[in-house]
């Protein structure tokens, strides 16, 4: 078979050469299957419960390993739904009555998830939308289609439309060797966790390497200047393992160094943080075995997705107290829930929104939100009562007046935490993520307000360039090398230095070695990033002069478009 090249955007390093696997759902479809007699009909509606339950109770199990019990949970509503006798009554009285076991499974599931949704409760709202999850998958069953929890038995580069978080998660990790997809950009959920899983990804494919690619058809992926290849000939195979080869040197002598700080030759240290959420404690003991010096960025909105209540409070102390002993005192940084706009949780009554990232997200729903607010900000004081390096950080700040509500909510729940006589963390650094152009044009005038400033590229990119991130047309265009960007940097370090506040930056744009130099020359004073980051970066600070990093800052703020920054780093 010829080989077939083509090339999408590299949002995570390294190589993978492995067969390729199809993360693909087709549409369910009930024509195609032919009617048998009542008792057939049952019969095979029997037989693809059967398989139902047991593809479920994988992905129980996946969930378990990988989220907890709560949140594995939603696999055992799934499974009772299979069971339910006012269900399976309805559907056997509709084969009697002639139907095809399809037809009978499909009326009925969409009647009761019809019904639960007109109770307009956001609770059974949710349960509608499980109960069809559960039914399509039967129904593929009966149809003798693939279903969505087809997942390869061997390792494999995942080949898909799309990843969303829920499907990713449950992705056997040891058997995936990478990730290609045709949407996403270098900030999608799919590259973060592909880069929190040390494992090449390159996402924005054309559409027509998806189409022609089978699975099990050998395949190269490369993370670093976003080839794919199908088939590739031996000679190409051969190149490709001797890069592979390459890199995993060059990264393993990085790592042996990690434990040591990264300071420059001339003298100037640069605090390196791991990017973590969801792993525990198992997350923070590898980011510090790869170098990490404590979290810069905790996304705690791994605590409430996929659920249908909110986390209480003692269930979160229970989450962060793994962070807390595994850091043993060095900083970390609990992002207070960046939730809302694409993120729908059912419990929070959230409307639609034309614009999801444009509205009530991040610090914004938090503000509407006391209850849930207050939990999460009393949680992360009393989990750290006794630990030291407590900081909390609020998301999507636009506005004065949002840091100092926020301010004024956490001195009203250390008040509550006085009443109660609760003991809790004293000394919190309070500060905001920039991430909004509004925060970064007046950060002199936040400044004062905070105890730090954590840049959030991702973000700061897609609302400056007006490019949603997601998009797979125009994420590129968020890119957080643009000379637009880097001087809104540039702006927010000047006025917190003057302002006597430090500075890191969390967003991916920390974890790219290619950028180390530029913002080491900014001026910054943290980066915090994905923890297999940490070795290559690291290594790149210890090689720079902080005076030559200043030169090439400068010189790069004089640019017209990231193409030439980019250039004018690989030149330096
Ligand atoms: C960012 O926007 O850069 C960031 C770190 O936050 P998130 O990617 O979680 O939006
Ligand atoms: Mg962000």
């Amino acid at each position: 078979m010829a080989e077939k090249k083509s090339r999408g955007i590299p949002t995570s390093p390294g190589v993978a050469i492995a067969p390729a696997f199809l993360f693909v759902a087709e549409e369910s479809s009930i024509e195609a299957v032919p009617k048998g007699t009542p008792d057939a009909e049952w019969k095979r509606l029997q037989q693809a419960l059967g398989s139902a339950r047991k593809e479920i109770g994988l992905l129980y199990e996946r969930a378990l390993e990988r989220l907890g019990e709560e949140q594995a949970s939603i696999f055992k509503a799934h499974q009772m739904f299979l069971a339910d006798p006012t269900l399976l009554n309805q559907v056997e009285s509709a084969i009697r009555e002639g139907r095809s076991a399809a037809e009978a499974w499909k009326e009925t599931i969409e009647e009761q998830a019809a019904m639960l949704e007109s109770l307009n409760d956001p609770v059974f709202s949710a349960r509608a939308v499980d109960l069809r999850d559960v039914g399509d998958r039967v129904l593929r069953i009966i149809g003798g289609q693939k279903t969505t929890a087809d997942l390869p038995g061997e390792p494999s580069i995942i080949v898909a439309q799309e990843l969303t978080p829920s499907q990713t998660i449950l992705l056997p990790k040891d058997l995936v060797r990478g990730f290609c997809t045709v949407q996403g950009s270098r900030t999608s959920h799919v590259a973060i966790l592909a880069r929190g899983l040390g494992l090449p990804a390159v996402v924005g494919v054309p559409e027509e390497f998806l189409q022609a690619a089978k699975t099990g058809e050998t395949m190269i992926l490369d993370g670093e200047d976003g080839m794919v290849i199908l088939s590739p000939s031996q000679e190409t195979v051969a190149n490709y393992l001797s890069r592979a080869n390459a890199l995993e040197k060059k990264w393993q002598e990085a790592r042996l160094s990690g434990g040591k700080p990264a300071v420059t030759p001339d003298s100037r240290r640069i605090e390196i943080g791991a990017n973590l959420g969801g792993g525990g404690r198992e997350e923070a003991l590898q980011a510090l075995e790869l170098g990490a010096e404590g979290i810069g960025l905790l996304r705690t909105e791994f605590l409430y997705m996929e659920r249908y209540t909110p986390p209480d409070e003692e269930e979160q102390i229970a989450a962060y107290a793994p962070y807390i002993e595994a850091m043993a005192g060095r900083p970390i940084i609990f992002r207070t829930a960046d939730i809302g706009g694409d993120k729908a949780l059912p419990y929070l009554h959230l409307a639609a929104e034309a614009n999801p990232f444009l509205g009530k997200r991040g610090l914004r729903l938090s503000l509407a939100n006391q209850d849930l607010f207050h939990t999460q900000l009393r949680a992360i004081l009393r989990a750290g009562a006794n630990a030291a390096g407590i900081k909390i950080m609020f998301p999507m700040v636009a506005s004065i007046d949002e840091v100092q509500a926020a301010k004024a909510h956490l001195e009203a729940v250390r008040r509550s935490l006085e009443d109660d006589g609760l003991p809790y963390a004293k000394n919190v650094e309070a500060g905001i993520m920039v991430e909004i152009p509004s925060a970064a044009i007046l950060a002199d005038v936040l400044a004062p307000e905070v105890d730090f400033f954590s840049i959030g590229t991702n973000d700061l990119s897609q609302y400056t360039m007006a490019a949603d991130r997601t998009h797979p047309d125009v994420g590129k265009m968020a890119d957080a090398f643009h000379p637009a960007v880097l001087r809104l940097i540039k702006q927010v370090v000047e006025a917190a230095h003057k302002a006597g506040v430090w500075v890191g930056i969390c967003g991916e744009l920390a974890g790219d070695s290619l950028a180390t130099p530029v913002l080491l020359g900014l001026g910054v004073d943290e980066l915090s990033m994905a923890p297999q980051s940490i070795p290559n970066v690291k290594a790149k600070v210890r090689a720079w002069n902080y005076s030559d990093a200043q030169t090439l800052a400068d010189k790069v703020l004089a640019l017209d478009r990231p193409e030439t920054v980019r250039n004018k780093i690989k030149e330096a």
